[in-house]
């Protein structure tokens, strides 16, 4: 019902997977419609917000870029982020890149749960799809449909014989977010690393911080899950779908998409308001509230 914001001042640290570059991450409290707003602390305070406006080039993760400052490889602590139900808290960031930490979203999750949740006096708002919006690319294809809660279905399907296809179908809450998807890692095939090396990706990965595939198995078992890259997908993409700035009213259908997909359909959904209206939970259109509602304190 209310907007939320954490309780007090937590940080983190690491390199980033892709740049390699170590960074240190600080989450503060922010008032009521601040949104997701990162900071670039090395850069006077450079603020980016966490939205779809803000996206930049997409390909193995996703970088968000503001008048030429980029950051880079926002979804697992933006996935984090929106399932645990933050609404405003600002991210200090004094590198190019988000650390990557174990590669999965639990570490974020673990700072959220030593910051605490806030409530504040601002009624919390939520996108709510009223018409199906899709982008279809051959095989892969991503669609938001109208529903009264958010649930994401998310279909991979690798040729491995440890992956072959995967389908995740959830309500996304805190509880089911942290209990099916939170711990999964990221992940990438062994055969991919060198090409990846020598495009300027993965200068941060290790054994420590991605599953790496060979073409039998798994170089550094044991996996979390026996479908941890289907559940490592519905992490991304969650993570993703936060770019849209408010919590989601929507069934979000994935079949065989990723960061380029899922944040074009962001970007539709944002450029098209004829597709969605702002309410709060308990359906009361929003201009109304200015009326009813007493002023915030926040
Ligand atoms: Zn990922």
């Amino acid at each position: 019902m209310f907007q939320t914001t954490i309780q007090r001042e937590v940080s983190t640290e690491g390199i980033g997977l892709h740049t390699g570059v170590f960074g240190h991450a600080r989450f503060l409290p922010a008032p009521a419609d601040t949104g997701i707003v990162f900071r670039r602390t090395d850069l006077d305070n450079f603020l980016i917000e966490a939205s779809g406006r803000n996206v930049a080039r997409v390909s193995y993760a996703t970088s968000l870029m503001k008048q030429g400052v980029l950051l880079s490889t926002t979804e697992h602590l933006l996935a984090a982020i929106y399932s645990w139900g933050l609404d405003n808290v600002f991210i200090d960031i004094d590198a190019i890149e988000v650390p990557i930490l174990d590669g999965s979203a639990e570490p974020f999750l673990q700072l959220l749960d030593r910051a605490g949740i806030r409530k504040l006096r601002r009624r919390r708002r939520y996108l709510k799809v009223t018409k199906p919006v899709e982008v279809i690319e051959s095989d892969r294809r991503i669609g938001i449909y109208p529903a009264d809660e958010f649930r994401v279905q998310c279909y991979v399907d690798f040729p491995h014989p440890l992956v072959g296809p995967q389908q995740i179908e959830m309500v996304v809450e805190p509880g089911s977010f942290r209990e099916l998807l939170a711990r999964a890692r990221t992940f990438c095939f062994e055969r991919d690393v060198e090409p990846l090396r020598s495009m300027g990706l993965i200068r941060g990965g290790s054994l420590d911080n991605a599953i790496v595939l060979t073409d039998k198995g798994v170089l550094n078992g044991p996996l979390r899950f026996p479908d941890e890259f289907g559940r490592h997908k519905a992490l991304d993409l969650i993570g993703d779908l936060a770019l849209v700035g408010l919590p989601l009213l929507g069934r979000v259908e994935a079949h065989k998409a990723g960061h380029a997909l899922h944040t074009q359909l962001v970007s539709r959904v944002l450029g098209d308001p004829s597709s969605w209206t702002i309410t709060t939970a308990d359906d009361h259109p929003v201009e109304a509230l200015a009326f009813a509602e007493a002023p915030a304190a926040d």
